[in-house]
């Protein structure tokens, strides 16, 4: 049987996905954290609930490929390195190169690394990965699929800044979103949900995690996205701000006695949303629940849902009509609040909730019978999509 990985390289950690292909199941899923940080934890899931973790150091992504594959062999889940058949890399800048995903050779892994300006600790590390395996494994189909390759189908108007049009031509300084492996997972099955060719619907994604962004997909392609150069802009998240006005910059640089920009931008991704106006927590379930008696908690909410709804909004109007809205991602799948907080405000759209159906976590249509757009909740599977990106690139 033919088995392919999907693999997520982060700049300390390394999470995998092992899947039976074609069937798509799921063999073993695992993670090794801290890598190079000492005391690295390596946990495998598999089988009906058999876990295996160990600490130890693990001091680089190639020895982190290597433990995995012997370890996948020690715990019986595969017999030899010769079962594997593919490997598909997770890459989170592709810029303007990589529209779709690429089979993996030098010079990819060369123009990975050179678009690393874009996102330097990930682009870095996912190309170590590539090597890694490319070293253990030269001869399995090596895929990368690239964050961005699903917005690479935007309009001009909607991924260029209204700013000299000479930093575009110059240093490339556009929107290139993100998630976009998540937005195609999720418009697609939502076209596949609703019996109709995706070509013929207008869809708006709302990939609702840690991480969060909005997608329009019209006819089965992105035209616009929350996020932008970075993940940075578009809605509210965990800890990023998303959309500001840029002088804020500046005039908090001036107020707080910062010099370095850098400095500024760190306060605004891993210091603000839900975190930073709470003073809770950057997770949705804590602020959730403080909000019952905490102030700045339920503020902190309501700025959430806002600024999906406007974007929501916005995208009604980009796309002049929406046929479905999904929701997906850690708060879009499993908060039945939230998704009834956003849709709730948008009945003037034609969307209609249906609490009952939206009491779940799983695949649903979650609007009522004969509401004019229908509202969709799709657990997204990055790792899947990854893993049919293999297959239709295999030579
Ligand atoms: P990441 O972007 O890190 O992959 P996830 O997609 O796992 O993030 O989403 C994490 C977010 O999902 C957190 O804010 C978490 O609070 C939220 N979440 C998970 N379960 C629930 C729940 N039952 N209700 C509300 N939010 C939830």
């Amino acid at each position: 049987m033919s088995k392919s990985i999907a693999i997520n390289a982060g700049s300390s950690s390394l999470k995998f996905q092992l899947f039976n292909m074609p069937q798509e199941d799921v063999v073993a899923k695992g993670l090794v954290e801290r890598i190079g940080l000492g005391d690295s934890i390596f946990s495998i899931s598999y089988g009906d609930d058999q876990k295996f973790e160990v600490v130890e150091d693990i001091p680089n992504h190639e020895v982190a490929v290597e433990k995995l594959l012997e370890q996948l062999v020690a715990l019986n889940i595969i017999s030899s390195f010769d079962e594997i058949t593919g490997v598909g890399h997770r890459v989170v800048a592709g810029g303007e190169l990589f529209k779709d995903s690429a089979l993996v050779d030098d010079t990819v892994i060369q123009q990975v690394e050179d678009l690393a300006e874009f996102a330097p600790l990930h682009n870095k590390a996912e190309a170590v990965g590539m090597r890694a395996f490319k070293h253990i494994l030269p001869d399995i189909t090596s895929v990368a699929v690239f964050d961005t390759s699903f917005h690479t189908t935007m309009p001009k108007k909607a991924y260029l800044y209204s700013i000299p049009m000479e930093y575009y031509k110059k240093f490339k300084a556009r929107k290139y979103g993100a998630h976009g492996t998540s937005h195609r997972y999720v418009s697609r099955r939502a076209a596949e949900m609703l019996g109709k060719p995706i070509e013929e619907l207008k869809i708006i994604t709302c990939h609702l995690g840690n991480g969060a962004s909005i997608t329009a997909v019209d006819g089965g392609k992105s035209v616009d996205t929350s996020m932008g150069f970075t993940p940075l802009a578009g809605v509210t998240m965990g800890t990023r701000s998303g959309d500001i006005d840029a002088s804020l910059v500046a005039f908090l640089m001036n107020k707080l006695n910062i010099t370095d920009v850098n400095e500024m931008v760190e306060i605004l991704n891993k210091k603000s949303g839900l975190l930073g106006l709470s003073g809770v927590s950057s997770d949705m379930r804590d602020v959730e629940a403080a909000s019952e008696t905490n102030e700045d908690a339920k503020v902190a909410v309501e700025i959430f849902v806002d600024r999906v709804q406007k974007y929501i909004g916005q995208y009604v109007a980009v796309m002049n009509g929406v046929d479905a809205i999904v929701f997906t991602a850690g708060i879009g799948e499993n908060s039945k609040t939230i998704r009834a907080r956003i849709i709730n405000g948008l009945t003037w759209f034609g969307c209609d909730i249906d609490p009952e159906r939206n009491d779940t976590r799983s695949e649903a249509i979650i609007s009522s019978e004969g509401a004019k757009v229908t509202v969709l909740n799709i657990p997204t599977n990055e790792e899947v999509e990854i893993a049919r990106d293999i297959e239709r690139l295999r030579k």
